[in-house]
């Protein structure tokens, strides 16, 4: 059967900051889904939770990519916990809700959406990467070390698929337009794009097999895509990964994860810290709001999910969060000076600082 995978995910508010939701938040948001989901029998599986102070809602059903319906029940749990969210007096209360009214499709009013239709394979498996405090380009390094580097992901030889090279599409964030870049003769310019993730961010990758190509990822580029032109900022990612078989194995897509790498985002969203694998349902860190992704590894079949079983949550993994921590230490101690800081037409969203810029302007005088 055809089902689709439909993560979307939104910030309506945190306790004290942006830290995470509170219980009654993530139970109201829950308790609305469920209720539609009887009513309008829309959804044939959800799950809820959150990282960070995101909400995420993974749904499966029978309605395809971009459905109105599907859309709009997530945007009204979103709304409805926003009332609660101004009740409590939570922080940024309804902030990723852009627009009044929903008209369509929550695409370019302010949620993430990634989103797989696929004909299920008999052991239908797939995570979805939830982070926090960071930008959709944090991506581009892991899902590189998956799909096009044979010292983090053995499979790309052993398997033949793989080792026959995916398809990256690679989104502009300025222009809004999209590039398809094969395996392996696009390789240099794939990473090329991968180089600079404020700029270039990986939308979806698909399978190249000579029959038909499946989708194997798909990744949050929605609020950037659609206020292209100008930058918006950062936008926290979520990402649907389908694994085992002719894709990345669990582990394989996993332990891209395993060496955390510096991305922006953090505090005022102007800094660069390591991005930490986290278990589930944990809060942002108020040490500077180090990024945080979370791994939710689920397997499906006629569209019922078991799971999710916690990616990152195994004892292992508390080595990557140490070494976060300690990378994230290394790069405070260099306090405001750049690269602890991002590049001025990253920060420029911050009227704080075009102002600064604006007096230090009106200073620089010619010197004889
Ligand atoms: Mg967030």
């Amino acid at each position: 059967m055809r089902t689709t995978i439909s993560a979307i995910k939104a910030d309506i508010g945190g306790i004290g900051g942006h830290t995470r939701p509170s219980d009654e938040l993530v139970e109201v948001v829950k308790k609305y889904v469920t209720q539609r989901s009887k009513e309008e029998a829309l959804l044939i599986d959800y799950y809820i939770g959150y990282t960070g102070d995101d909400i995420h809602i993974i749904m499966t059903h029978a309605l395809g990519v971009e459905n109105e319906k599907i859309h709009k029940l997530a945007w009204d749990a979103f709304k409805e916990g926003t009332k609660l969210a101004k009740e409590q007096g939570l922080y940024g209360a309804g902030q990723d809700l852009l627009k009044d009214a929903f008209s369509g499709n929550v695409k370019g009013m302010g949620p993430g959406v990634a989103e797989i239709e696929m004909e299920e394979r008999p052991s239908e498996v797939f995570c979805i990467l939830a982070a926090d405090k960071t930008e959709p380009g944090a991506f581009n390094f892991p899902f590189w070390r998956m799909f096009v580097d044979a010292r983090s992901n053995s499979g790309l030889i052993i398997n033949e698929k793989l080792a026959s090279g995916v398809t990256f599409r690679i989104l502009d964030v300025m222009s809004g337009k999209v590039a398809e870049l094969k395996l392996w003769e696009d390789k240099p310019e794939l990473e090329a794009s991968l180089m600079y993730p404020g700029r270039y961010v990986v939308h979806s990758v698909l399978s190249s097999s000579d029959d038909e190509s499946e989708p194997i990822v798909s990744s949050s580029t929605d609020r950037l895509h659609n206020i292209a032109g100008t930058y918006v900022g950062k936008d926290d990612p979520i990402a649907i990964i389908r694994t085992q078989k002719n894709f990345p194995a669990t582990e394989e897509a996993g332990s891209a994860f395993n060496n955390p790498h510096y991305v922006s985002g953090n505090t005022r969203g102007s800094h660069h810290l390591p991005l930490m694998p986290v278990k589930l349902n944990s809060a942002a860190s108020i040490n500077y709001a180090i990024p945080i992704v979370s791994c939710l590894v689920f397997s499906m079949h006629n569209g019922k999910l078991t799971g999710p079983h916690d990616g990152f949550g195994t004892a292992d993994w508390d080595l990557q969060r140490l070494w976060a921590s300690e990378r994230a230490m290394i790069m405070r101690n260099q306090g405001f000076i750049h690269p602890a800081t991002l590049v001025p037409e990253e920060l420029e969203y911050n009227k704080g600082y075009e102002a600064r810029m604006d007096k230090l302007n009106r200073k620089f005088k010619d010197v004889n």
